[in-house]
């Protein structure tokens, strides 16, 4: 039996009311909840260790600085990357795709071609269109399927020589699908083509392997793994991570400066400009720590015992769809027949249950299904099946207060 009493005390929030009922938070995937041992280490990097890291001499600043060598390496672990200099510290997956697109700038050339997948958060499509605009490349696009899943017989006509860099999210966070990355890893490289992974949404529910995946760059937020906002990586191949230039200058990311000539740091503070989140750093290792003593399986497996309970008891209430239903994370995207999902999403609110409500940031999939948002519930290892009971009756009282 999985002990999720046990660990809904590790959460304080998860005690409090809203609007007078019990807090059900539905809305992991856009950030997940923190638990007492990452909060404890934040306080504790403010009340004991709080100083600039690697430039200074004094006591302070060379613990800072260890701690937070320290989370590198726990990330390191955690990701199987097989150096920690290829782990970046970024302030989280946003911040990790801008500087891989900025850095291919320089290595692309008018008429090269970029794959994304229509399932794209639009973090991941902005940056390359901007990138497709400076540079005079293509960018292409793997379609989607009615279930939500991607055309992977027009992703394989759509690789060819001309390819230099495809990106796909490992889950979309819109209708939490998993992707069959692997495959889409191996085929880029059949063309010598670079792979960036976007791991926001799949890092939650997933331990992923970098070398086992063979991947170019995969990137994550702390903030969806049980860490805090502000910080997240960027794992990239040390090959890669030499060949792209720096993003950002300023301080620790040269080596030497003068007004003639800068020459710059090697990995991985050649992409670690200014002073880093320091503290979000060091919990982030705190929090990857606290996740794998439950252990990703176990966590795996009860979240998906609470993916097909939600899907059941959801599909009990008549003119609910439910939108992507293939291999997927503990993710419902639903809609009700002729109400919109904002209206659902407020009455819900009012009930105590948090779910988020629109697009999701994933345009291009509502325009597919002619919807102008869906509800989502996203689930994590410390909600309870009485939770979706919760959800259940809401959604139910929602419908009838709306139809
Ligand atoms: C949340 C999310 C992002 C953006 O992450 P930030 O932490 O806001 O930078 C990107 N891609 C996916 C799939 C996400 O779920």
């Amino acid at each position: 039996m999985f002990p999720v009493e046990k660990i809904r005390e590790d959460f304080p929030i998860l005690k409090r009311e809203v609007n007078g009922k019990p807090l059900v938070y539905f809305d992991n995937a856009a950030t997940s909840q923190t638990p007492q041992v990452v909060i404890d280490a934040i306080v504790n990097y403010y009340t004991n260790y709080n100083a600039n890291i690697h430039r200074g001499v004094h006591t302070l600043s060379q613990e800072a600085t260890d701690l937070y060598e320290e989370a590198r390496i726990k990330i390191q672990q955690h990701f199987n990357a097989k150096n920690a200099y290829e782990i970046i510290l970024t302030s989280g997956t946003t911040d990790s795709i801008n500087m891989v697109a900025s850095g291919f700038e320089a290595l692309l050339t008018s008429g090269d071609e970029i794959i994304v997948s229509a399932l794209e958060h639009h973090s991941n499509i902005v940056p390359w269109q901007m990138l497709c605009e400076k540079t005079g490349a293509v960018l292409k696009v793997i379609p989607m399927l009615e279930n939500g899943t991607l055309d992977m017989s027009v992703y394989n006509t759509l690789i060819s020589e001309k390819t230099k860099l495809v990106f796909c999210n490992h889950v979309s966070n819109a209708l939490g699908i998993i992707n069959p990355i692997k495959e889409m890893i191996a085929k880029a490289h059949q063309v010598g083509a670079a792979v960036l992974i976007d791991g926001a949404q799949a890092t939650p529910h997933i331990k992923p392997d970098v070398q086992e995946l063979d991947v170019d760059f995969y990137v994550a937020s702390a903030h969806k793994i049980c860490g805090p906002t502000g910080v997240g990586i960027l794992y990239g191949k040390s090959e890669w991570l030499e060949k792209l230039p720096p993003y950002q200058g300023g301080g620790e990311m040269i080596e030497t400066v003068t007004f003639e000539k800068t020459t710059y740091a090697g990995l991985p503070h050649k992409f670690e400009a200014g002073t880093p989140n320091i503290c979000g750093g060091i919990a982030f290792g705190v929090a990857l720590d606290y996740m794998n003593a439950i252990g990703f399986d176990a966590i795996g497996a009860y979240e998906h015992e609470l993916l097909i309970y939600g899907t059941e008891k959801l599909q009990e209430i008549e003119g609910l769809t439910i939108y992507g239903t293939e291999d997927k994370t503990a993710v419902i995207s639903f809609n009700i027949e002729g109400i919109h999902p904002y209206d659902i999403g407020a009455i819900l609110d009012k009930l105590g249950v948090a779910v988020r409500t629109g697009h999701h940031c994933a345009q291009p999939i509502m325009n597919f299904y002619n919807i102008p948002g869906t509800v989502r519930a996203s689930f994590s290892f410390y909600n309870t099946k009485e939770e979706i009971d919760l959800l259940v009756n809401a959604v139910q009282k929602a419908k009838m207060m709306l139809s």
